[in-house]
């Protein structure tokens, strides 16, 4: 690496003063500079303190520094309109997640021993709670998954084991489980496995006491052996070591009609209101309201409670909301079709009152937000099939009148067959 003559293009000392150079396309660096310039960069881009394993999988490989609560929020609010008290949650949640494992990792000499705080969150379905864990996931440099909690099941019945989601995590970990164990699992359908009891939902799974007993260890934090391939588990399989300790779970579910449980502990009947705007109004403040004994009495066994010990509520969606999702978030429905449509030369837009009908459909016809992408397909379904075979337009407007036609029509035909 040594040749004689060489000068290091920093400090200008020469071979005979450094142990090595190495050379560039136009320079040469030796390495107390090299040594010099890795220790600015740490201190610089906070590398050595608050660092975050890679996505990429690759053990002790460092990333960019942690992003701070408001940065993770700003980058929710690209991609996720309104729900700002749960994107704050979540986002000093996430954040104090890291800082723990990274005070672990450093071990402070303080016997203080932060625990983990696991989320629950609780909305209407289509409010924005996968899209939530979704967004963080692509801002977070650790693997990150989605389970379902329909499909497991006691052990010694059909379905999957509890561990089957600790093994998507581990998939998505390249199998490495010291990347792993620094993973967010987001687990969807809490609601759907509460037991039976006094409780108003009807859409309870008669094995949910089980598979909540069989949350509690992952979610606290034991050594569960994984079967890398998921399913159920069976005999000759070979298992892989799965620490939990510090894994962040984040929880979602509707809970469906967990406002009257709310409602009856404020003494405040729900029923007594008329169907109108107050009634919204007073059930979305309900929700908000929700604490531990109202799980409780959903279903929700307290020992799962307790793992659980942030509670957020997601509002409901309203119509500048659902107008708002349509056109604002980065990856909005309306940019979409504009850019399928772009694909083929042809520049569409949308008049105002066109995107008014299709959020006064989603919200009179209860869509919610999943209904938006529907209603514009079924209104885009005629252009969307023309329009690449034609080169005449390149320039569409759909108006309110043409989107009235176009649903209408969808409307008639299916009352008619
Ligand atoms: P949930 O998990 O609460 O049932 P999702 O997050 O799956 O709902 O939302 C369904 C779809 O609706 C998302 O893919 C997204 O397009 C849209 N959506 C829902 N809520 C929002 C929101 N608050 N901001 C932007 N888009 C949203």
């Amino acid at each position: 690496m040594k040749t004689k003559g060489q000068r290091c293009s920093f400090c200008g000392r020469n071979s005979s003063e450094t142990l090595m150079i190495l050379s560039g396309l136009e320079g040469h660096i030796c390495d107390q500079c090299t040594d010099q310039a890795h220790k600015i960069t740490e201190k610089e881009l906070g590398f050595s303190n608050q660092s975050i394993p890679l996505k990429n999988n690759t053990p002790g490989k460092t990333a960019k520094k942690l992003p701070k609560p408001t940065e993770i929020k700003a980058f929710l609010d690209q991609y996720v309109i309104g729900q700002d008290q749960a994107k704050k949650i979540l986002s000093v949640a996430v954040y104090n997640h890291y800082k723990r494992l990274d005070s672990r990792k450093l071990g402070t000499e303080n016997d203080v021993e932060i625990e983990k705080s696991n989320i629950l969150l609780i909305g209407e379905t289509g409010t924005g709670k996968t899209l939530l864990a979704k967004t963080l996931a692509r801002i977070l440099d650790v693997p990150f998954c989605i389970a379902d909690a329909t499909v497991l099941t006691e052990a010694g019945y059909v379905g999957d084991d509890v561990e089957s989601i600790l093994s998507r995590l581990l998939q998505v970990a390249n199998y490495k489980p010291e990347l792993a164990e620094r993973g967010i699992i987001y687990l969807d359908e809490m609601d759907k496995i509460s037991r039976k009891g006094d409780n108003a939902s009807i859409t309870r799974d008669v094995s949910g006491e089980g598979v909540q007993q069989g949350l509690l260890k992952i979610l606290e934090g034991t050594i569960a052996n994984v079967a890398p391939e998921g399913g159920r588990k069976h005999p000759d399989q070979k298992y892989i070591k799965l620490d939990t300790t510090n894994i962040l779970f984040i929880c979602g579910g509707a809970f469906d009609g967990i406002e009257k449980i709310i409602s009856r502990r404020v003494q405040k009947n729900v029923l007594g209101f008329k169907r109108d705007a107050n009634r919204e109004i007073n059930d979305k403040k309900l929700l908000s309201l929700v604490s531990p004994p109202d799980l409780r009495s959903y279903g929700i066994i307290p020992e799962l409670i307790g793992r659980l010990p942030i509670i957020t509520a997601l509002d409901s969606l309203d119509r500048p909301t659902l107008k708002s999702i349509l056109s604002d978030p980065k990856n909005a429905i309306l940019k979409q079709y504009q850019y399928l449509f772009s694909l083929d030369g042809v520049d569409i837009e949308f008049e105002d009152a066109a995107i008014d009908f299709i959020v006064e459909i989603a919200f009179e016809h209860k869509l919610g937000a999943r209904g938006l992408r529907g209603i514009c397909e079924t209104i885009l379904q005629d252009f969307m099939y023309t329009i690449p075979g034609s080169k005449r337009k390149s320039k569409v407007l759909i108006t309110k009148t043409i989107a009235e036609e176009k649903w209408n029509r969808l409307e008639i035909q299916r009352f008619a067959s």
